[in-house]
């Protein structure tokens, strides 16, 4: 119906336009907040800590316990791990809609103070060009 296939012309300049010959296939990431897709370098990376530390670590971080979203800047931190646009709209449509809990896959309550004590201070600036 709408959908038609440009033939001839723009063809092989979108192949270029795209990048082809960088070779970097830049990782994507889903914002939690607004559910769009971007380069995993644009997102904020946070993980899921229990709060109750002095356990021994449990892997079952799913259970009915309380944990804390601290962000993770670096991307290193372990466990499972998801993204946010670093700004205050997007913390708080990823709060609206529970975001945290699902996509860190905590059945618990979620103390997400720390990312948003660091995206609304300004501290979760991506660093880099
Ligand atoms: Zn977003």
């Amino acid at each position: 119906m709408e959908r038609r296939t440009v033939s001839g012309d723009a063809g092989s300049a979108r192949d270029t336009a795209r990048g082809a010959g960088r070779g970097t296939s830049r990782p994507v990431r889903t914002c939690v907040g607004c559910r769009q897709r971007a380069a995993a370098s644009e997102l904020l990376r946070f993980v899921a800590i229990a709060i109750d530390s002095d356990l021994p670590r449990s892997p079952d971080i799913g259970g009915s316990r309380a944990v804390r979203v601290v962000p993770d800047p670096t991307r290193r931190a372990p466990g499972r791990g998801a993204h946010l646009h670093p700004i205050p709209a997007c913390l708080a449509l990823a709060e609206k809609r529970r975001a945290f809990g699902r996509a860190l896959r905590v059945a618990g309550v979620c103390d997400i103070t720390p990312l948003s004590e660091a995206i609304h201070g300004g501290k979760a600036r991506l660093t880099g060009s």
